[in-house]
């Protein structure tokens, strides 16, 4: 439940807000979480209570009503803390809850969002499948229509949130032989709902993701996204545009707070009777991650500005998680080099985040997918830029 005080904040008091609970509650709390191998309960709910599962969403549905700039703002301030932390509550206020948003009929928006929207519905959004990956127009999973809904068979993987998610937002094919896909709200503990997590995480260890069997899931005609069959690519790319935003503020995030500790290392750490920092070598390393985080940061700022205009700027979408997320990797790895010997041995944050910001690069879209649509977008791009210079 969000914290009544809260609400009336204006955005600047909240951004601080978050920045004191992101220093004081998410990052105090990484030592227990990483010994843990799970975020604690008590810390989701306090997530929870300071808004965090609210800021997408209006006010009318229970949420905080910011604009995607201030969530993007937001955003880069509470993923200085762990990746982990963001995961718990990504894909119910962005996969799901703008899907929701946008295409759900009165009855679901009411149904789910202000219990999304006060972290007391955690959604988890299942398309990935073994053999549907960035081709996700290849899945297999069914929706059978029956005289009382549908039966839900398939298997979905890498699925963020499903171990412990209340709904699943399972994409499906009604009909096998045609393309159009459908989206169904499944309750995780229906019968013939089975999650497996994996044994071993390479990065976001805190927050694996699961796979899902689905083995006869009845589910009545009330669960289908927007009560239409055959629109769910459509309502999976609300969310996915959204997400992919929250994903290139988070990459900035990380890099902000991995940046800081490398500077704070090489500032302390002496060789050859001075701090590293004051080596040139160390220097271009610092300097040259300083500035590209700051490239990334304007462009995912300015990229919000435009989604707020309008409707979603696929292209420059794509172009920000794009380069966010490499831009997070790079400076990760060139801070584990900084580090020496303390980024591969010991408790530093750092190489475990730099694990972490690894998989940026992976979900919601590849890099080579958005270097796809981006090349294949090229010609019109350049065109528009030419008619607006
Ligand atoms: C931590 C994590 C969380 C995730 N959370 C979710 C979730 O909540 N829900 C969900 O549905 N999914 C989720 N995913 C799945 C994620 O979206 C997929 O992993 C991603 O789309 C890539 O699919 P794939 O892993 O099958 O790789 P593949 O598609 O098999 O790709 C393998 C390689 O081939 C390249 N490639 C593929 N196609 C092309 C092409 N046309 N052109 C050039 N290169 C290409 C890829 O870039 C990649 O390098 C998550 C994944 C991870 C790692």
């Amino acid at each position: 439940m969000i914290h009544e005080s809260i609400r009336d904040m204006e955005f600047d008091d909240y951004l601080a807000l978050i920045r004191d609970f992101t220093d004081n509650e998410l990052i105090a709390r990484e030592p227990e979480m990483v010994r843990a191998g799970a975020v604690p309960d008590d810390l989701v709910r306090r997530m929870a209570e300071a808004g965090l599962f609210g800021i997408t969403l209006p006010t009318r549905h229970g949420g905080l009503g910011w604009s995607v700039e201030q969530q993007a703002l937001l955003t880069m301030e509470f993923t200085r803390a762990s990746v982990v932390y963001r995961s718990r509550f990504s894909t119910t206020i962005g996969l799901a809850s703008q899907a929701l948003l946008d295409h759900g009929t009165e009855q679901q928006r009411e149904r789910y969002l202000s219990a999304m929207a006060a972290g007391e519905c955690v959604a988890a959004f299942a398309l990935t499948e073994p053999e549907a990956g960035s081709d996700a127009s290849a899945l297999s999973t069914t929706a059978r229509r029956t005289t009382d809904g549908y039966v839900l068979d398939g298997h979905k993987r890498f699925i963020t949130n499903a171990a412990w998610a209340d709904v699943l937002l399972v994409f499906a094919r009604t009909d096998p032989d045609d393309a159009a896909l459908s989206a169904f709200f499944v309750d995780r503990t229906a019968d013939g709902v089975t999650v497996r997590l994996p044994e071993r995480m390479n990065g976001h260890a805190e927050g694996p993701v699961a796979e899902i069997e689905l083995s006869g899931v009845r589910v009545g005609p009330e669960t289908l996204l927007g009560g239409v069959e055959g629109r769910g690519l459509r309502q999976a790319l609300r969310g996915i545009n959204h997400a992919r935003t929250h994903v290139a503020a988070t990459a900035v995030g990380q890099a902000t707070r991995i940046l800081a500790e490398a500077t704070g290392h090489a500032t302390d750490r002496e060789q050859f009777g001075r701090p590293v920092a004051e080596f040139g070598a160390v220097q271009a390393m610092l300097g040259r991650s300083y500035a590209e985080l700051e490239a990334g940061r304007a462009l995912v700022l300015d990229c919000a500005r435009e989604f707020d205009a309008g409707f979603p700027p696929r292209e420059r979408i794509s172009a920000a998680k794009l380069y966010c997320t490499e831009m997070a990797s790079e400076v990760a790895d060139r801070a584990v080099q900084i580090l020496g010997g303390d980024g591969i041995v010991g408790d530093n944050p750092v190489p475990r985040m730099w694990r972490d910001v690894r998989a940026l690069r992976i979900y919601e879209g590849t890099s080579q997918i958005h270097e796809r649509n981006l090349a294949r977008a090229l010609p019109t791009l350049l065109e528009t830029r030419k008619s607006t210079s």
